[in-house]
């Protein structure tokens, strides 16, 4: 049964249209106010969502009551050129094995949070984003989809001079810095698609389509890239995966983000986030 999650002012709750339930009272106290726990129990959320049509609506949604959908994540993973596109602009060989590198989770932001850029070399980078939902050590690429939560869309703000001033370049930092991972707007089930592997992707600046793909160009898909992460460490409920970003970054031509631009990021199915730039 297909549900929407997201959270509102720090509370789970779940959407229905444009109206948002209240988690903890929809339920009678059976969920907890905390996102994490309901993504932890997100194979129930299917029912509480049947049933919501017969209470009232808590308010209607509203981008500055949206956090991230999941607040406090344990990992966040980020899929580097994933997309065989993205991979060519870049001038790099195609991956043999995934580029995987680390988000902190304090670079979370919402779906219309602002973005603080700090440097002059701000890129965006539109992602699907998958929401582990349940424990997940050494799971075989056919069974991967038990263990996910939902999707929900994000931008890998990237600090460009920040991610290749070391040597070796090491990701973690320049992708990083607060206010770097737009998250959300919401959490979509599964079977709320009718092909989850296949979705419209795109990013906009101010307007102008910089990115526009479908998701089912990645290179390493969800199955493998769930699979082989479970192989290494265990995913936990919460843990996010950003799957990578197609091509059209402002890296290869310079047009990097500036102060007052307005980073639009739209996934089919799953949602659009806006986010400006400070
Ligand atoms: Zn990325």
């Amino acid at each position: 049964m297909p549900f929407q999650f997201a959270n509102v002012d720090g509370r789970a709750s779940l959407v229905h249209d444009q109206s948002y339930f209240d988690l903890e009272r929809v339920t009678n106290g059976d969920f907890t106010s905390n996102p994490m726990d309901a993504i932890g129990r997100y194979q129930e959320l299917g029912a509480v969502s049947l049933g919501l049509e017969a209470s009232d609506a808590d308010g209607v949604l509203s981008p500055s009551s949206l956090g991230p959908p999941v607040p406090a994540p344990q990992k966040v993973f980020g899929v580097g050129l994933n997309y065989k596109a993205h991979v060519e602009e870049t001038g790099s060989d195609l991956p043999e094995f995934p580029v995987v590198f680390t988000k902190y989770p304090t670079c979370l932001n919402s779906a219309f949070g602002e973005v603080e850029l700090r440097c002059d070399t701000g890129d965006y980078e539109a992602e699907l984003v998958v929401v582990i939902g349940s424990h997940a050590r050494d799971v075989e690429a056919a069974n991967v989809w038990d263990h996910i939560a939902g999707f929900t869309c994000g931008q890998d703000i990237s600090d460009r001079q920040l991610q290749r001033a070391a040597r070796p370049p090491q990701f973690a930092l320049g992708k990083s810095r607060d206010t770097y991972g737009p998250l959300g707007p919401t959490i979509v089930s599964l079977d709320s698609f009718a092909d989850p592997t296949d979705l419209a992707i795109s990013c906009d600046i101010n307007g102008e389509r910089r990115q526009d793909s479908r998701t089912s160009q990645m290179i390493f898909d969800i199955p493998f890239l769930v699979s082989y992460l479970s192989t290494i460490l265990t995913l936990t409920p919460g843990d996010l995966i950003f799957t990578g970003t197609p091509a059209g970054v402002a890296a290869p031509t310079g047009n990097f983000l500036r102060p007052g631009d307005e980073i639009r990021t739209e996934i089919e199915g799953v949602g659009v986030m806006v986010n400006r730039c400070r």
